[in-house]
């Protein structure tokens, strides 16, 4: 996966000092890797029968989507607050200062419908837990959540204990 982390472009100290952003955008535009990069996040997920994807506002879209239509299914955004327009459930989480929430619409995932959660990096896993608890409280079936980098000196996957978690690149 080495070719694939080489396209990533390493922003230092955005958006804040003391930030090293992992930004995505220069391997997106990149046929092959953008091509890699959605096969190696669905791999696992081939035969599961996962009835939906939900991608996380906004990088999740875009890997998000095209997940799903690599595994043949459906895809759910989860957004931020005030974007969805029918009835939604919210989930609070705490940021490095402050709190944020993220939303989903309540009918999204219908009756225990296997779903799969994607967003491009799993730092802290406060986003990613919001998401997880989200998708249970539509109604999703958690088969596993994706993301395409992992920060491991944050120790997201602590927050995330017992869920299934599957990350293509670590650092
Ligand atoms: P967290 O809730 O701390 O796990 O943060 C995950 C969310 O923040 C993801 O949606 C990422 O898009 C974004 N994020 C956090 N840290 C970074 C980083 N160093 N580079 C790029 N995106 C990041």
């Amino acid at each position: 996966m080495d070719h694939l982390k080489a396209k990533i472009r390493h922003v230092p100290d955005f958006p804040k000092p003391g930030i090293l952003f992992y930004d995505i955008t220069t391997l997106l535009c990149d046929p092959q890797g953008f091509r890699d990069t959605i096969d190696a996040m669905a791999a696992p997920y081939m035969g599961e029968d996962i009835d939906h994807v939900i991608g996380i506002e906004s990088r999740g879209f875009i890997l998000g989507a095209a997940v799903a239509n690599t595994l043949g299914c459906g895809f759910v955004p989860i957004r931020k607050p005030g974007k969805l327009p029918a009835a939604t459930y919210q989930e609070s989480y705490h940021l490095e200062y402050g709190t944020d929430a993220l939303e989903i619409h309540q009918d999204a995932c219908g009756s225990n419908q296997r779903v799969l959660i994607v967003d491009d990096v799993l730092a802290t896993g406060g986003t990613a837990r919001a998401a997880i608890d989200l998708a249970r409280k539509a109604g999703g079936k958690v088969i596993g959540a994706t993301f395409l980098i992992e920060l491991d000196f944050l120790k997201g996957r602590d927050k995330l204990a017992g869920e299934p978690v599957y990350s293509v690149l670590q650092y």
